[in-house]
Formats: C-alpha cells, sequence, structure tokens
C-alpha cells in the first residue's frame, strides 16, 4: 500500500467487526479475559492484546499501527500529549547521572522540559549548534543517551543538518530522536533519513482542527542492532525486575516502544483517551491533503510579506531566499514546508497593531490548526525574557508568528494588508 492509502485503510480489518467502514472507538477501561489462563497469557505476552486502557487499546491501538506505518516505522505507542511523548521517550534510555544532547533550537515546552525538569530528575542537557551540527560529536561522552531535535523547529522555524546529526549518531551508536511535528509525517519522514525515534505532538497538524490533545512515539525497524551490546542501553540486555525478568531485546517485538508500554506508560500513566484516538484517526485520513494547501497557502502569504514595504524579514523555508531552503528541498516530499512562517516588522508597538487588527487570523497559541493563528511571543509565550535573552532565542519584540490554516489565501492576504497598514 502506498501512503495516502495507508492513512486511509492500514491496521483496520473491517470483516472482524460489524464491518463498520469507521474504526469504532472503544470507549472502556477495560476487557474480560473470560479465563484466568488467557489472563496469565497475556500478562505474560504469550498472547497479544488488550488488558487495560492505560497499556493498550483497541481503538488507540488502530491508531499506533496505521501511524506508525505512515511515519515509516514499525511500532508505535500514543500518548496523551506531545510532551508526555518527548518524556517518555527520554526517560527510556535516560537515568539521574546521565545525559542527552538537545538541539539549540526547540519548542518552549521541551526545552523547559530538559533543562529544568529533568535537570530535577538527575539528567543534565547539553545543548548543540544544529544548523550545522558543528559541535555535536564533542559534547557526546560515555553517559550520552540520546541527541533530541526538531526537523522543523517551532518558534524558529529552522532545519538541522540531520544527515550528519545522523552520521554522528551512528558513529557514537547514540539513539537519535526526532521530533517531526511541524514538519508533519505527510511532508517528511525522519526513519528515511536513518532517525532511530520519531516523537510527535499530533495535537497539531494531525489532529487538524485543534480538537484532540495527543502524542505519539515511532520506532524504526530493527532498533535492536542499536540497543544491544551497546553500554548506554545496558538495561535492554538485563532482565527487568519490574517485569518478571524481561529482557527486551529479547521478546521478539520492537523494544523501545514495547518498554515505554509495558514499564513506563504502566507507571506513570499519559494513556490516550480512546475518544481522542479516534478523533486522532480521523484527522491523519486527510493529512496529506491538508499539509498540501497548508504549505501553498503560507508560501502565498510568504511571498505577500517578502514584498511588503512595512515588513522587514520573513523566515519560511519555501522561500528561495531562506537560509534553510535548499535543505526543506532534500528533505522536504516535493518541496513542501509546512504552515508556519514569522517575520519582523519595525517596531514592538507596530507588531502588536498588526496582531490587534487582523479579523480572520485568531490570537491563539497553537499551531496546526485548519484556522489561521497569529501570535507575538514578545508579549506573550517569551513574556518573561529580557532582550537579551530573547535575542538568543532567535525572537526580535517586533517578530510575529503564523500559523496558517486551510482559508483561501487572498482572505489572509487582504486580512494582512489591512492590518499592516494601520
Ligand atoms: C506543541 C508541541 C509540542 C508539545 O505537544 P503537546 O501535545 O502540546 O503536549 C512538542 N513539540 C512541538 C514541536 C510542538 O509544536
Amino acid at each position: 500500500m502506498k501512503r495516502d492509502s495507508i492513512a486511509l485503510h492500514y491496521g483496520y480489518d473491517k470483516t472482524k467487526g460489524e464491518g463498520t467502514m469507521a474504526v469504532p472507538i472503544y470507549q472502556t477501561t477495560a476487557y474480560d479475559f473470560g479465563s484466568s489462563e488467557k489472563a496469565a497469557n497475556l500478562f505474560a505476552l504469550k498472547e497479544l492484546g488488550p488488558i487495560y486502557t492505560r497499556l493498550n487499546n483497541p481503538t488507540t491501538d488502530v491508531f499506533e499501527q496505521r501511524f506508525a506505518k505512515y511515519e515509516g516505522g514499525v511500532a508505535a505507542i500514543a500518548t496523551s500529549s506531545g510532551m508526555a511523548a518527548i518524556f517518555n521517550s527520554i526517560v527510556n534510555v535516560a537515568k539521574a547521572g546521565d545525559n542527552i544532547v538537545i538541539s539549540d533550537k526547540l519548542y518552549g515546552g521541551t526545552v523547559t522540559l530538559c533543562t529544568h525538569t529533568l535537570k530535577r530528575f538527575g539528567i543534565e542537557a547539553k545543548v548543540f549548534e544544529s544548523d550545522e551540527a558543528s559541535n555535536l560529536e564533542e559534547l557526546i561522552d560515555d553517559k550520552t543517551k540520546c541527541i533530541l531535535f526538531e526537523s522543523l523547529s517551532n518558534p524558529q522555524i529552522s532545519i538541522p543538518n540531520i544527515e550528519k546529526i545522523v552520521q554522528i549518531a551512528k558513529k557514537r551508536r547514540v539513539l537519535t530522536i526526532c521530533d517531526n511535528t511541524v514538519a508533519s509525517a505527510a511532508l517528511f519522514n525522519p526513519i528515511n533519513f536513518g532517525v532511530d525515534i520519531v516523537v510527535h505532538s499530533t495535537s497539531k497538524y494531525t489532529t487538524g482542527q485543534g480538537t484532540a490533545l495527543g502524542g505519539i512515539i515511532v520506532e524504526r525497524e530493527n532498533l535492536v542492532e542499536l540497543l544491544k551490546d551497546n553500554p548506554r542501553y545496558k538495561h535492554f540486555d538485563e532482565p527487568d525486575e519490574s517485569y518478571h525478568g524481561l529482557v527486551y531485546n529479547e521478546v521478539g517485538l520492537p523494544p523501545f516502544t514495547l518498554r515505554v508500554r509495558l514499564a513506563l506508560i504502566r507507571d506513570i500513566g499519559c494513556a490516550p483517551s480512546p475518544f481522542n484516538s479516534w478523533l486522532l484517526l480521523q484527522g491523519l485520513e486527510t493529512l496529506s491533503i491538508r499539509m498540501e494547501k497548508h504549505s501553498k497557502n503560507t508560501l502565498k502569504v510568504a511571498k505577500f510579506l517578502e514584498a511588503h514595504p512595512e515588513v522587514t524579514n520573513v523566515s519560511y523555508p519555501g522561500l528561495k531566499n531562506s537560509t534553510y531552503h535548499k535543505k526543506a528541498e532534500q528533505y522536504f516530499r516535493d518541496g513542501l514546508c509546512s504552515g508556519l512562517l514569522s517575520f519582523e516588522v519595525k517596531s514592538f508597538e507596530k507588531a502588536k497593531k498588526v496582531i490587534d487588527s487582523t479579523k480572520i487570523f485568531s490570537v491563539v497559541v497553537n499551531i496546526g490548526d485548519s484556522k489561521s493563528i497569529i501570535t507575538h511571543p514578545a508579549s506573550t509565550t517569551h513574556q518573561q525574557l529580557s532582550e537579551d535573552e530573547l535575542r538568543n532565542a532567535g525572537i526580535s519584540p517586533s517578530l510575529i508568528r503564523l500559523s496558517i490554516g486551510l482559508e483561501d489565501s487572498d482572505d489572509l492576504i487582504e486580512d494582512l494588508s489591512w492590518a499592516l497598514k494601520q
């Protein structure tokens, strides 16, 4: 099956139920095993099947299988949010005393998770320069457990040198985790470029209409080759006392997502609701056509802004003069660059004026909705930072970020044109 067909059909067998075209919502917490023997087999992994919705659920299962296949992986585990997917991926390999190496351009929540919350867990985060990965290798030591980066970063809208990151990671046998939320699984598949683990906030483009919070972790084929006999990941080769001595590398199932499910989600929770999994399945079915329209609309808006006298700078990898244009053409399907763009006007006051004057754009801190969104990082998400800190984060006081939706691009351009005149 090709990708667009996978998004509609994979992982669901209509003939096994009532023949319903839509995947049923199994809104249940638990399952009747029928016999003590069947229950024991399920817990011992001798048979695979639902046990309790914190661990697995038939609706979520279809979403996981379909998303994994669509993203080019072999297994996936869905979580209650994108942050839960990122947290579980990191702590699946790193413990107190270890370190992780993270990109200098990451989503704000990921930055605070890595630099503040994980620090209290005893995990240190070292920051590498991501555009060229120039200092990545020197930061890796024996205690380094993963390299974390975003394929298209939010909010800087930059693209890292993924080939170089992967090449260094393979040489040093360190796990790579790529947050592919902004690029989306429709436009880019990091696993095809050698990445080990892909995470998403499915709350953004996957759900598509701003209706369901969710996250997912996708594992590449044959990850055992990295995890086995690797001193960094001994816990995958050793018996897990908490699961009657299970050795993850020897079960014969994809070990990374298996451990997240059996050890982490079991103990930490953050499982998705079956209803959200169903909403995310609806979103996935139309993801690729939506991403095409998001990208085409955004390029039109970016070109309009680039030519506007009140605009001093536009960041969008789809523009020919963008620093990231070459990488976008190399990595992203048909050179489509998703729906996020930022631009600067002449002053902080002007930025606020533009935001308050738009009519179609909503002032919201979200991205990936089918409705267009406008945000002013300096007065909202990054309000607490000093001017110096703002500059280091790549955010000027007059920066405006847009998440372009699925409206008619003429209406979006007319709205921005009017707002820029105010
Ligand atoms: C939104 C976002 C997250 C966090 O996801 P939630 O679903 O909101 O928890 C992580 N990474 C990126 C790139 C995001 O845009």
